[in-house]
């Protein structure tokens, strides 16, 4: 298996009609560098900073951040590196930090707790800064954007800690900023929200959640919870012509990127990345190899007819099992 592994990782993501598909990790803690770097990752779609952050019993310094930033930006150098500002609530608590709320996935989590509490943001922002100096690999992410205010608010302070540490006499360009589109209010404003950033990423993971109201931990509801979903697959499409029409690249990070029957789908609409857990780069990659994007595209073609999920599903293995 891991020869098998190794010659894999040699080979590009390409179908059988020459067409190239970057596939991307997500990170969080140090040891996902090393798996991701056996895999032949083509950079980090995202790396959640709130994993550093579970780990500690109280909010690490600017300090501690930039040293651990630092790790993870060097690790991957040249390849870009996308780091998602804190995104604390819903179901990822700091003990240090507790929230109570009867609905928190509704609640305060992501970009509306950082943007409540600037200070934890700026320093965040500032030590990202200062860990790419001399490396210039960072990208920033927002989490749980659902309007442009919020967009607007969290660029406001990205800049100003940009001068911050730039006064400091720290040399580093301004970023590339990305956006994630993981609340169905966001599926709305794709375009408006793409004009003001650099790159877009779906968070397909609570994207789904939201638009089918089903929580993504609850086991009683799991059935329901389905990325494959007619109405999850529409809006991924719009998705990807919305940021496409505003020239910004899109991203996608969450775990149905790394599923290979529905990467298929996401290749064929037009996905200019799929970032996914190390473990199933491999998978996604042989699959990917394995076929045409034209004949990806007659099975999205194909998936967007039916309206029933389950349907979907075997569909697609139905003719992906024909691929050998
Ligand atoms: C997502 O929501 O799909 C995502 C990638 O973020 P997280 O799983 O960390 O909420
Ligand atoms: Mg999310």
């Amino acid at each position: 298996l891991t020869k098998g592994l190794d010659a894999l990782r040699a080979l590009p993501c390409e179908t059988l009609d020459g067409h190239h598909m970057p596939l991307w990790v997500n990170t969080g803690l140090l040891a996902d560098v090393v798996r991701a770097q056996e895999r032949g990752a083509e950079g980090v779609g995202l790396y959640r900073t709130e994993v550093p952050f579970m780990i500690k019993d109280r909010f690490p310094s600017e300090k501690e951040q930039l040293a651990i930033y630092r790790e993870q930006l060097a690790a991957f150098h040249p390849l870009p590196v996308t780091m998602r500002t804190l995104d604390v609530g819903g179901d990822k608590g700091l003990s240090y930090f507790p929230i109570k709320e009867e609905n928190p996935f509704l609640g305060w989590r992501g970009i509306r707790v950082t943007l409540d509490h600037p200070e934890i943001f700026l320093v965040q922002v500032r030590a990202m800064l200062k860990a790419s100096e001399g490396l210039n690999n960072l990208r920033i992410l927002l989490p749980m954007i659902s309007g442009i205010q919020e967009l607007e608010e969290s660029l406001h302070l990205i800049h100003r800690a940009w001068g911050e540490v730039r006064d400091e006499g720290t040399d580093v360009p301004l970023p590339p900023i990305g956006v994630m589109i993981e609340i169905p209010a966001a599926v709305y404003q794709t375009r408006d929200l793409a004009r003001q950033v650099d790159f877009l990423s779906v968070g397909s993971n609570d994207l789904t959640q939201y638009l089918l109201a089903v929580d993504r931990n609850n086991p009683r509801v799991a059935d329901l919870y389905d990325f494959l979903h007619p109405a999850v697959l529409q809006a991924l499409t719009k998705v990807v012509e919305d940021s496409h029409a505003e020239g910004k690249p899109v991203s996608i990070c969450g775990e149905m990127a790394g599923d290979p029957s529905a990467a298929v789908l996401l290749m064929a609409m037009g996905f200019d990345s799929l970032s996914m857990n190390a473990t199933n780069l491999p998978k996604v990659k042989w699959l990917l190899r394995q076929i045409s994007l034209s004949k990806a595209k007659d099975l999205l073609g194909q998936a967007m007819r039916i309206d029933n999920p389950q349907v979907i599903h075997s569909t697609l293995q139905l003719a992906l099992r024909n691929l050998g």
